[in-house]
């Protein structure tokens, strides 16, 4: 599944090549996750302002309206100046006077939704509930402190929520606790000041670095497919239970929270 560095990094990928692009037409392929929400002729003659996003929602910024994508499960975007025609998998193509882009999605969770303003409601069904964005100057220590101290589950369920702040998967959220040094288990209120700043740098540090290897493993993948694999990260943790940790050579663990499978290590995060 396409996680926030992913999504980050496919849209570095095309913002600077679709930007002022005028729409010259609209394909659209199967259903997707949600309808369309106008006419795809709506859109010709539109012009592509800039590509935004929030949490793993790309919003592509027209002169009027923004259509809103996600790449759901199983999704990817293409940006090509020449495409073939769209294959069994491809929903939608947003044919430009700069290039297609183009959505495959071979399960179909995927989205691309159109709204006239990002105060629509459909829009702010959307987005509205989001936490923070931890790339962003908006994720600030003092916000991060306040809003895990009304918190009483597991600091693991609360970063996985995304209600205090998007984007940190199942991988990053194990990977950070472990940089952190916390265990997953632990209140969300009750870490004290110091260990929620390791927690905030940590959280930045691990998505950073993420998006940071994304950009040559996309760059590699579209030449050949346009498929977008997942990013190979050096794991501390994640995935290597009874396997020696990296720092102490103690087995890591894994424990089910909420379904999930948790990765740490009892002796770097003791408490
Ligand atoms: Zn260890």
């Amino acid at each position: 599944m396409p996680e926030l560095p992913e999504v980050e990094v496919t849209r570095q990928s095309f913002v600077a090549a679709i930007e002022a692009a005028r729409v010259l037409s609209v394909a659209v392929g199967k259903p997707l996750r949600w309808p369309l929400g106008c006419a795809p002729e709506d859109l010709t003659g539109r012009v592509v302002r800039t590509v935004g996003r929030r949490a793993k929602y790309l919003l592509v910024e027209f002169d009027r309206g923004w259509l809103l994508l996600h790449l759901g499960m199983s999704g990817s975007l293409l940006f090509a100046a020449n495409l073939p025609p769209p294959g069994a998998h491809d929903h939608f193509d947003l044919v430009t006077s700069q290039g297609t882009l183009r959505l495959n999605d071979p399960r179909r969770f995927g989205a691309v939704v159109y709204v006239d303003t990002l105060a629509d409601p459909l829009a702010h069904k959307l987005l509205g509930h989001l936490g923070m964005e931890p790339l962003s100057d908006e994720f600030g220590l003092a916000a991060f402190q306040a809003a895990l101290r009304q918190r009483t589950a597991a600091i693991k369920q609360v970063l996985l929520s995304g209600d205090v702040v998007v984007g940190v998967g199942n991988i990053y959220a194990s990977e950070a606790l472990f940089l952190a040094g916390i265990r997953p288990t632990a209140r969300a209120a009750g870490l004290s000041r110091r260990r929620v700043a390791r927690l905030f740098q940590a959280v930045r540090e691990v998505l950073a670095r993420a998006v940071e290897k994304g950009g040559s493993t996309l760059r590699d993948f579209s030449s050949a497919d346009g498929q977008a694999g997942h990013f190979q990260l050096e794991v501390m943790v994640y995935g290597r239970s009874g396997q020696a940790c990296k720092v102490c050579a103690n087995p890591v663990k894994m424990i089910r929270q909420g379904q999930r499978s948790t990765f740490y290590c009892p002796v770097c995060q003791k408490r």
